[in-house]
């Protein structure tokens, strides 16, 4: 069976997915930026009924009505994207996991909002806003 485990700094917080993701990918929104200081959020994608928390309780920010970020009320780190518009999805933060290396982008989404000395190297689609997830069954 699929598994992944992941979790914040300090370890308080910890959670399990039991599948592959739906989709993966860089991204460059604003919010994103500033919720953790960094220029770009590597995400995942996964079903919900295939996640769970296995320990610690995470505090919970609505960046928009429609949107929550969860995250670790001890130590602040940033883990979870979940939203509204996609109810049967939940996103994590790829370097959350324990191996991040197990899920690599796929494509960049928000690229409106690049930090203009940020750059990667890779020929992965660009795409502003939600590109073509706004439409698909995918993500953010
Ligand atoms: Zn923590
Ligand atoms: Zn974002």
């Amino acid at each position: 069976m699929t598994r992944h485990d992941g979790g914040c700094l300090c370890g308080r917080v910890r959670f399990r997915v039991t599948a592959p993701p739906l989709d993966s990918g860089y991204c460059h929104c604003r919010m994103c930026q500033k919720n953790t200081g960094a220029p770009v959020v590597a995400w995942a994608t996964f079903p919900i009924g295939e996640f769970s928390w296995t320990a610690g309780e995470p505090g919970t920010y609505f960046s928009s009505p429609r949107a929550r970020r969860q995250f670790c009320t001890t130590c602040g780190s940033y883990m979870i994207f979940r939203s509204d518009d996609f109810p049967a999805e939940i996103s994590i933060n790829t370097a959350s996991f324990d191996d991040p290396n197990a899920f690599p982008p796929r494509q960049h989404i928000f690229t409106e909002s690049r930090v203009a000395w940020f750059h990667t190297a890779d020929d992965l689609p660009n795409h502003t806003g939600y590109g073509p997830l706004s439409s698909a069954t995918a993500n953010r």
